[in-house]
């Protein structure tokens, strides 16, 4: 029984393999959110201030009972799920049931052989990999740990959620994306863990759509390697606050002749979710040449480097006022002609056009977030429209249609 479990849990690696990227890069936004969250929190910043058992022996009792700490446990995760990630609730029940099933939602549980832990059971090394790593055996870090994953090594998984409907389709989604489970395995008992999800979503009143944004956290592709292990890592990416947003004139992602062919929020990407950022589309754009390069808006840093299957090869430049700029979907990591750490001036070549990620173009998808380099999410995690931040030829805000091209940069005119 044991051997058998442990097979499947060995699955998991197919999810992994491959994926192991920028571990530094991970530590070193890690070390760039602590500073962040210590200087810049205030009220105004969601904070956790629901009281729960960090485990140990003592967690445990009916998750029902309100007072136990088991359900103390399941609501933290339910309030981040659904604040966080705006998961549905259908997707938070059956997240939350799956917890149930795997582990009793224990953040302690570990299998005998320890290869496997936690409240969704990760691998913790040997055969199965170690997507565990120095997670605390909290509830708050293994709830940060599974929502760091949604947002990177496994963000196939949020993809799933984000078209689910119904308990049933979460639960494929988190069953087969996060856990990595065969549809038809009969381990995921989906009989009973289905009816769990029902009573979960009952006692904790999770009638809610959801609204997930599959793009948010492009820049958190740190892969496996993401553990964020303690409370502090817990608390970072809610607690950076809003620094404002001032306009930028110092151009645009794009040079010469140019369409906005994605706008921001009211234009719906491939999975039909709202779409944070803008594409930028020149018009002799191309896979290669000095026509679809895309330039730095502003003065900065560049602080983020990578590839993921949405965003595909990005990067994220932390300009001098402040404000993160991200650039999606170059054709290759070397189409990107600055690392991580380079100063950039605002007009500078940095990148190139490309149909890397969920693209269905050639284009450069941008977007502007004011809080911190971490989420790429709804406004309330700092998103704002890039219609706010550039001169564009008309606001692309939200329920702004998008005004037909093309338009020439250095006019910010149409060109017809
Ligand atoms: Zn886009």
């Amino acid at each position: 029984m044991l051997e058998r479990w442990m097979q499947d849990k060995k699955r998991r690696l197919y999810v992994i393999i491959g994926i192991i990227t920028t571990g530094i890069l991970s530590i070193s936004v890690i070390a760039l959110m602590c500073v962040m969250v210590f200087s810049t929190q205030n009220a105004n910043c969601w904070n956790d201030d629901t009281t729960i058992d960090d485990g140990g022996t003592s967690i445990g009792g009916d998750w029902k009972d309100p007072n136990s700490a088991t359900h103390k446990a399941i609501q933290h995760a339910i309030d981040r799920f659904h604040k966080e990630i705006k998961m549905s609730g259908d997707n938070i029940a059956a997240a939350i049931a799956i917890g149930l099933r795997e582990s009793g939602f224990n953040p302690k549980a570990v299998n005998p052989a320890g290869s496997v832990k936690g409240i969704w059971q990760w691998g913790a090394g040997g055969i199965n990999g170690n997507r565990y790593g120095d997670t605390a055996d909290t509830v708050q870090a293994q709830v940060q740990l599974a929502i760091n994953e949604l947002h990177s090594s496994h963000k196939a998984t949020l993809i799933g959620l984000a078209a689910a409907n119904n308990i049933n389709s979460s639960m494929v989604a988190w069953d087969t994306k996060f856990e990595g489970v065969g549809e038809n395995d009969p381990q995921r008992k989906v009989a009973d863990t289905a009816k769990t999800a029902e009573e979960v979503k009952k006692v904790f009143k999770l009638d809610y759509a959801g609204d997930i944004d599959v793009f948010d956290g492009g820049n958190n592709d740190s892969g496996s390697s993401d553990t964020s292990s303690d409370a502090n890592s817990s608390a970072m990416s809610d607690a950076s606050c809003d620094t404002g947003l001032d306009t930028n004139t110092d151009g645009l992602p794009v040079k010469g002749k140019y369409n906005i062919t994605g706008g921001y929020p009211n234009y719906a990407g491939l999975t039909g979710a709202e779409h944070y950022g803008a594409d930028f589309q020149t018009v002799n754009h191309t896979m290669t040449g000095g026509e679809s390069n895309v330039y730095a808006v502003h003065d900065g840093t560049v602080v983020a480097k990578s590839f993921d299957s949405v965003g595909g090869n990005w990067l994220v430049i932390k300009g001098t006022d402040g404000v993160f700029t991200y650039y999606g979907h170059a054709p290759t990591q070397s189409a990107i002609v600055v690392n991580t750490g380079d100063k950039v001036s605002a007009g500078q070549h940095i990148s190139h056009e490309g149909q890397t990620g969920e693209a269905t173009g050639i284009h450069v998808h941008f977007a502007v977030q004011t809080k911190d380099q971490y989420n790429w999410a709804p406004e309330s995690k700092g998103l704002k429209s890039p219609g706010l931040y550039l001169k564009l030829p008309s606001k692309a805000g939200t329920n702004v249609v998008i005004p037909s091209g093309p338009f020439d940069s250095s006019t910010g005119k149409s060109d017809k």
